[in-house]
């Protein structure tokens, strides 16, 4: 038999190549303007029309390139910014693997303009699917353009797995605000199509900050900002962090380290444990926060898309954040408010006896599925059936993608006892539900009202839900089409895998890629489907938290980890069938009354309460 095994062309290795780094058109806009500002472009334009799939174009006054340059620029790892490995520990780069026009020109058409300020002529190269089409000489700009049209024109699949032009616009957005806000020496300008999105001057970071996110408030934004200013022989820490009342429900978060965006979910928890007290657990502090260390001191080999950077010394780099910040609400006399609206305030004694309320007999529609999971299908049921049913059987419930209200789990099944029953009985919902600013639920019962924190009535309903699968059965598992990796330090690897089992039974699915990386192939279809990175090491640091500080076993913490990840926060909307809906599956929980932490979910204002005020 002949031999079998033959090197790919390089075509087909660049394609494969680029399905890692080229994920979407705000990948191509991230590479590209990474290596106008590595250029040392003072001047960046960046251009996009439809959403980036037809088209994004980057135009720089960098130092441009040469003949060869041009041309070897889309060979495979050909870079000009690091020549050994020991490069990789004195980086001051953004880029340094060689890989993204490679990957770009795999699966777009490309249009190279560039002339060094030297050169008469400048360089034109047309390649497209790895092919070069053309390379002449041209009149063009001092500096380069890139024009990338028609992304993953030869890679069907990839042009399908984007998603809507606002979905890709903001994925766009969001890398430009990521190089834009630590490059505010450089100025830039974005147009989708014709429109111009941003004209940012140069300028110093405040400002920069000011003109991207206060275009239409700034004056708040200005009386926002407190500036953190700290420098050691570890770290020179710099930036900016928002007032506690500006805390918002997803609030602008970044750090930055020489130069470089990143994610640093530990970090993220210095600053928000210096914001202790001062704002909603719902809500979160805008920071815009710039460390300088010896980049000896770092690992930015990372995964290409990744952005989480290693730090020698991250807990004494922790401390000083924390100080920096706390010291920096101090100093502006930031006091802690209290006031209604508070996590934790509104805690008022769970109520009367359970004899005192009705069964709900409300009319709700048993198909209805509020969490946006697909073809959810609410078993009809009333509830004397549904806890006679349960009481009877205790049966472990079947693998189901969705929520079923009968649990065979450990915890608090007992709970679902008489008194449960009675409560049940004794409850009836006579006037429809009303939200109360987008976090509480009322709703009449005969002996009064019913007040409920929709989030906390969430997590207890979802934790139920994971423990259950974790325990009696398996969750169905929702298949990624293109597996995205997470990437962990040895620690926080050697957690994850312990927890891979767990996870494995609520639906997700990994496959472990060695140093430290997981694929993953497939999440809970109980959840969304936000970012599952993001989710993942939510999760992960959460399940480390309360696995240490809980006297709960892991299954707990990881089911109330994925619970809290992916149960309704506060500020969401509800519709009276909805909350129906919520009411109605948070009594078929073990424990309504309480989330798996010990927080109250519900109180009762009574009748008599009510009347004696009058
Ligand atoms: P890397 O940035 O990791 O070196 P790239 O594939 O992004 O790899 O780019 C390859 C090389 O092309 C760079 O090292 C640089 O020398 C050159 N290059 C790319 N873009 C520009 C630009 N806008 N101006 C000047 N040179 C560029
Ligand atoms: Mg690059």
């Amino acid at each position: 038999m002949s031999d079998i095994i033959h090197l790919l062309t390089d075509s087909v290795a660049n394609q494969i190549a680029a399905g890692e780094v080229i994920q979407r058109p705000a990948s191509v806009l991230k590479e590209l303007v990474e290596n106008s500002i590595d250029a040392g472009a003072t001047f960046i334009q960046i251009v996009m029309k439809d959403a980036g799939r037809t088209l994004i174009q980057v135009v720089d006054n960098g130092k441009g390139m040469s003949e060869t340059d041009a041309r070897m620029a889309f060979e495979r790892h050909a870079t000009s910014k690091i020549k050994n490995a020991d490069d990789l520990f004195s980086l001051r780069t953004m880029g340094f693997r060689g890989e993204a026009l490679a990957s770009i020109a795999a699966v777009a058409q490309v249009e190279l303009r560039t002339r060094r300020v030297d050169d008469e002529l400048g360089i034109l190269v047309e390649i497209a699917g790895t092919r070069v089409f053309k390379q002449e000489t041209v009149q063009c700009d001092l500096g380069t353009s890139f024009q990338v049209k028609n992304l993953f024109f030869n890679v069907p699949a990839r042009r399908r797995f984007l998603k809507s032009d606002n979905v890709e616009k903001s994925h766009i957005l969001n890398e430009f605000y990521r190089i834009a806000l630590v490059n505010s020496n450089v100025a830039f300008s974005l147009f989708d199509g014709d429109e111009e999105i941003f004209q940012l001057p140069a300028s110093n970071n405040k400002i920069r900050i000011e003109n991207i996110f206060g275009k239409n408030s700034k004056k708040k934004w200005q009386q926002q900002l407190l500036t953190i200013e700290t420098s050691t022989n570890l770290v020179t820490l710099t930036g900016y962090v928002g007032k506690p009342e500006f805390a918002q429900k997803s609030g602008s978060q970044y750090f930055f380290v020489n130069g470089r965006f990143m994610r640093h979910p530990y970090f993220h928890k210095a600053v928000l444990l210096a914001y202790n007290q001062m704002i909603q657990a719902s809500e979160s502090p805008n920071y815009f926060i710039y460390l300088e260390v010896d980049p000896q001191t770092i690992d930015v080999n990372i995964h290409p898309t990744k952005t989480e950077i290693k730090f020698e010394n991250e807990q004494a780099i922790w401390s000083i954040l924390s100080a920096s910040i706390k010291e920096a609400l101090g100093k502006f006399n930031i006091v802690p408010s209290i006031d209604f609206d508070q996590e934790g305030s509104f805690d008022m004694p769970v109520g009367n006896s359970p004899e005192n309320v009705r069964p709900p007999q409300s009319n709700f529609n048993p198909n209805y599925n509020p969490f946006g999971t697909t073809s959810y299908k609410r078993p009809v049921l009333d509830w004397e059936e549904l806890y006679g049913d349960f009481e009877k059987k205790d049966a472990p419930i079947e693998s189901s993608p969705t929520w079923q209200p009968k649990f065979g789990s450990s915890i608090n099944s007992s709970n679902t006892s008489n008194g449960h029953q009675q409560l049940i009985e004794d409850m009836e919902i006579r006037a429809g539900n009303f939200q109360y600013k987008k976090r509480y639920i009322f709703t009449g019962i005969k002996s009064g009202l019913l007040m409920i924190d929709q989030h906390r009535a969430h997590t207890r309903i979802l934790f139920d839900l994971f423990l259950c699968q974790m325990e009696n059965s398996r969750g169905m598992t929702q298949q990624v089409l293109f597996p995205e990796v997470l990437e962990l330090n040895a620690d926080d690897a050697l957690f994850f895998e312990q927890i891979i089992p767990d996870l494995n039974q609520v639906g997700f699915e990994f496959e472990s890629l060695g140093n430290y990386s997981f694929s993953v192939k497939g999440v809970s279809s109980t959840l969304g489907t936000s970012s599952v990175i993001d989710l993942l090491l939510d999760i992960l640091d959460k399940a480390k938290t309360t696995a240490t500080t809980l006297s709960t076993g892991l299954h707990e913490s990881i089911s109330l980890a994925l619970a809290e990840s992916s149960s309704l926060k506060a500020g969401q909307h509800l519709t009276n069938e909805e909350m129906t809906d919520l009411i109605d599956r948070l009594f078929a929980c073990s424990n309504h009354n309480f989330t798996p932490d010990g927080k109250k979910i519900m109180t009762i204002f009574t009748q008599e309460e009510f009347e004696k005020r009058f």
